[in-house]
């Protein structure tokens, strides 16, 4: 069984002191439990986040929007894994379409920073999609494909088990364009395929894959409702606490 995760994006937003009220006001809601809750803040709010998380009686993950590619050394403003497990980081979020845009980051770079991710035991999530250009090419699955096995290639089944996917069609973050359920579960179908060649059915079958790309809480139980969409990794949507709220408790 694969439990469903619904995780916040939080990008460049947030102060510590906004973050930390956010979380008090979402452990004043009642959450239901049949689901997790995963929330990456900005680094300098990670540490306040996982105290306010054991004060306040939550449960959730707390995580990190990337790490660096190194394990330590002169590469300045970039924070290591083992770095962001020291401030409490459970998961980070690895290639973000934003990381390969904006930052230019590579497949071989996103596969390094997944290897120092699984040194450290911190639970990568993997992000990929194609861009409109790419899906009106008839490339989706291709891009998919090589993003993947790029980004995964040379890792056992037993060192990725904690492996989460988030397939986040370039179109539709940060857009308002939400990619209709069917679409989004052929796609999440395709990538579980990939995972299946790379790794093997059974370990297939047991990785999340999260869809992320303009979800809000009108959108989100259609998604839910299609077979190998296992969750939302939520950009917009996720800033406001009454909108994350009615995500979560979709
Ligand atoms: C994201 O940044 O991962 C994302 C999905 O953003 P939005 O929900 O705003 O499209």
């Amino acid at each position: 069984m694969r439990k469903p995760i619904i995780a916040a994006n939080w990008k460049m937003y947030k102060t510590q002191k906004e973050a930390v009220d956010f979380l008090e006001s979402l452990a004043a809601s009642s959450l239901k439990e049949d689901r997790e809750v995963w929330i990456a803040p900005p680094f300098t709010a990670i540490s306040a986040l996982s105290s306010t998380e054991k004060k306040a009686k939550i449960s959730l993950k707390i995580g990190a929007q990337t790490i660096s590619e190194h394990t330590e050394g002169a590469f300045t403003g970039e924070i290591s894994a083992r770095m962001a497990v020291e401030a409490g980081a459970q998961f980070v979020i690895i290639g973000h379409s934003e990381r390969r845009q904006i930052f230019h980051e590579t497949n071989a770079q996103i596969r390094k920073k997944t290897e120092k991710a699984l040194e450290q035991s911190l639970i990568p999530m993997l992000c990929v999609g194609e861009t409109e250009g790419e899906r009106s090419l008839g490339q989706t699955n291709s891009v998919l494909k090589k993003q993947l096995e790029e980004a995964l290639h040379g890792f056992s089944s037993p060192s990725i088990q904690s492996l989460v996917i988030a397939y986040e069609p370039v179109w539709a973050i940060g857009t308002g364009k939400v990619a209709t359920p069917e679409l989004a579960n052929e796609a999440h179908h395709y990538v579980r395929k990939v995972l299946a060649d790379l790794f093997g059915l059974e370990v297939a079958k047991e990785i999340r894959i999260l869809y992320g790309g303009s979800v809000k809480p009108e959108f989100i139980k259609d998604l839910m409702d299609e077979r190998d969409i296992d969750g939302a990794l939520v950009g917009g949507a996720s800033l406001n606490p009454d909108s994350f709220l009615k995500i979560i408790n979709y």
